[in-house]
């Protein structure tokens, strides 16, 4: 959990919840660290309003041990996993199907008590059916992958033979990368040196690599497409030089969408944006439509979340599973608490 207004993590008892009549209390068998909970863990301006304490953690699955006296459809022992937005559910966004923008929401690990930790709390409403072929892990990474596929699918119009650079080999740089290849793109995934087993993982992806520490992308990427520029760059990284790079590396109205968490401002060239008429755009969070999506990319081996997976740990160990993602020696890392 987060207990106090600084950098940092603490593992602790707490008493076990009791679900009110519209939740489940899961028994949590696994949840992932979302690059989210580094900026937590860091305490940066994104995070610095965040009511403590708090336990961590929006990306978890397990099994329903106690049902609220109001929740249909679920009953004790089903196996679930959960959504991570708490929406409010009558504002214009909830109305049409889009929570991740809902005006008054809350998230499980920043607002109410998060899935790193043996039990918890949740809506019945959040909740979604893991399939008898799915494991608890690859059910924790429904959610990330939820992200991507949104990021993907619904906001970033790509076509099956354009050239796409996903900026970034974190898990949600990998996911996205491969739902690009999946819908047919060219996909090249940029890092940096520190950035070697992600690497790893993206070329047993089957994903052209670059590290733009030792090569130039602009050089590459114009080699690649005869000096044109990418159709797309996707940035899937938190560091400000990244969108000012995508803008130099797309064609003339070519599309960016940046994705990254930024813990400053982002300076830009606007008049190079504006004469080659670039396109930017956010993407943020999942819509409870891109679940069930997931799930069946998931279930029909489409994306490959287990070669993204490289640590399970247990919740006593919670100080390194935040040191291997915050130094990049890890792919997707889970806490196995039960
Ligand atoms: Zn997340
Ligand atoms: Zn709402």
């Amino acid at each position: 959990m987060k207990t106090k207004p600084m950098p940092g993590v603490e593992v602790k008892e707490i008493p076990r919840p009791t679900p009110a009549s519209d939740e489940v209390l899961i028994k949590v068998r696994s949840a992932a660290i979302c690059g989210s909970d580094l900026g937590i863990y860091h305490y940066t301006s994104a995070y610095s309003k965040m009511k403590l304490p708090v336990v961590l953690g929006h990306e978890f699955s397990g099994e329903i041990v106690e049902t609220g006296s109001k929740v249909m459809g679920f009953k004790k022992g089903d196996r679930v996993l959960s959504e991570s937005v708490k929406a409010c559910g009558v504002c214009e966004f909830c109305k049409t199907g889009m929570s991740n923008l809902c005006d008054a929401s809350t998230l499980f690990g920043i607002h109410t008590d998060g899935g790193f930790a043996e039990y918890i709390n949740v809506p019945y409403k959040l909740l979604h059916r893991i399939p008898d072929s799915m494991t608890y892990d690859q059910a924790a990474l429904v959610e990330p992958l939820s992200n991507a596929v949104h990021f993907v699918r619904d906001i970033t119009p790509f076509k099956i033979d354009d050239y796409v650079v996903v900026q970034g080999c974190g898990p949600i740089g990998l996911f996205s990368a491969q739902l690009f290849k999946l819908g047919g793109a060219r996909v090249l995934v940029t890092g940096l040196s520190v950035d070697k087993l992600r690497f790893e993982i993206a070329e047993k992806l089957g994903l052209e690599t670059l590290n733009i520490e030792t090569e130039s992308l602009e050089d590459r990427v114009m080699k690649d497409t005869g000096g044109r520029g990418a159709d797309i760059a996707f940035v899937a990284v938190g560091a400000p030089p990244a969108v000012k790079q995508a803008t130099q590396i797309i064609k003339k109205r070519g599309l960016v969408t940046v994705v990254g968490i930024f813990g400053k401002e982002v300076p830009l060239d606007m008049t190079w944006v504006v004469r080659r008429e670039l396109m930017i755009q956010g993407a943020y969070d999942a819509k409870p439509v891109n679940f069930p999506q997931s799930i069946d990319l998931i279930n029909r081996g489409l994306v490959d979340v287990d070669s993204v997976l490289t640590h399970k740990l247990s919740l006593d160990e919670a100080e390194l599973g935040f040191k291997i993602a915050i130094e990049k020696t890890g792919g997707k890392i889970v806490f196995n608490p039960n």
